[in-house]
């Protein structure tokens, strides 16, 4: 019989690697934050109009990109962040796939400016549906700007799927806080239509916390600390009193990378013990530094899901500790630590 397996054209296959990617407009918003992050910016301003339907766009002072990279940037698995295997298994950036920028750009439109400090002259480039359609040298401050508008134009399944603009904006406010408690030293601000919803300057992990969730979260923060061989634990919990009915304010930071995990969110519960109603939930803000061997973070495109090597100990240090800090915590003035 005649031979039929064909390879997928790029821009097919990028479509339908970003399926995966880009779930929703907060998908896009993640990815934009955390490549500012990996550029080393300072600064980083997101800017959104109606839910990210209509724009997501996120400005940075980071190292920006030559010519070359610009074009490349958008190419699937190009990326400047790992080069072999065995850098997966000690990583210290945000990115590694390589897959982000492409996946976006095959569903949206996307406008870059680009400059690294020592260029004279930035790059200005437009690429929609996966084809450069424009890219010229141009006058840009140093760092990235990266504008993605009309998301999923070309999926319009997609597109209706999309929930109101308010849900939209809950899921992309969702991550920013996630992506701003994580990196307390970069000062970030966050524009929806035109009025300013954040504006955080740089600052320790308690005032970040307070700022992002009001003046009166501070009293309620017990201070968590504790190093051992394999994991280094900082952050709060919230006194047992604030407990709610609802989730919310809860969140594990595995190397300065928000995490989810049932496991360990039982392993705080449990900790609270006879403290709170069963049906009620404490609020954290935990910070794991573990050794990047002993992790891996390639089982999810998303990268929200992690593979710890040791579970079980890390499960009984991180109750122990908090257990130890909830009978601390009328007797010593609230600490604070600075990063
Ligand atoms: P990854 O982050 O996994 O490397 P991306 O598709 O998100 O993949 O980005 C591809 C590459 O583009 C990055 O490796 C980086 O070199 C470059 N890049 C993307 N965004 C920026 C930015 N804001 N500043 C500087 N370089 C960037
Ligand atoms: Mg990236």
């Amino acid at each position: 019989m005649a031979d039929i397996i064909k390879l997928l054209p790029d821009h097919v296959a990028n479509q339908i690697a970003a399926g995966e990617v880009v779930q929703r407009p907060a998908s896009v918003v993640k990815e934009l934050l955390e490549n500012a992050i990996d550029a080393g910016a300072c600064t980083i301003k997101l800017i959104i109009k109606d839910g990210g339907k209509i724009l997501i766009q996120v400005v940075d002072d980071g190292m920006g990109m030559s010519a070359t990279d610009a074009r490349l940037s958008f190419e699937r698995h190009a990326t400047s962040k790992i080069q072999k295997a065995e850098d997966l298994f000690n990583l210290n950036t945000k990115g590694f796939r390589g897959e982000a920028l492409a996946s976006i750009a095959a569903i949206a439109h996307v406008e870059m400016q680009t400059k690294p400090e020592s260029e004279e002259l930035g790059t200005h480039l437009k690429i929609e549906g996966s084809k450069i359609i424009f890219q010229e040298a141009s006058v840009t401050p140093k760092g990235t700007s990266m504008a993605v508008k009309n998301l999923f134009f070309n999926i319009p399944a997609r597109r209706n799927f999309l929930k109101s603009n308010q849900v939209e904006l809950r899921h992309i406010t969702d991550e920013f806080h996630r992506v701003a408690l994580a990196h307390p030293t970069i000062a970030f601000h966050f524009y929806n239509n035109g009025s300013e919803l954040f504006n955080l300057p740089s600052d320790n992990y308690r005032k970040r916390i307070v700022n992002i969730f009001g003046s009166r979260t501070n009293q309620k923060l017990v201070p968590v600390e504790e190093e051992t061989p394999i994991v280094v634990i900082k952050g709060f919990i919230t006194k047992p009193e604030f407990a709610k009915k609802s989730r919310g304010e809860q969140f594990f930071f595995i190397n300065n990378r928000f995490i989810k995990s049932p496991y360990l969110h039982h392993a705080v519960v449990a900790a609270f013990e006879g403290l709170i109603k069963s049906d009620s939930y404490p609020g954290y803000f935990l910070y794991l530094e573990v050794d990047p061997a002993s992790i891996d973070i390639n089982i999810h495109p998303t990268k929200t899901e992690i593979k710890f090597d040791d579970e079980h100990s890390l499960y009984a240090i991180l109750r122990s500790t908090v257990k130890h800090s909830l009978g601390q915590f009328n007797v010593a003035p609230a600490l604070d630590f600075e990063h």
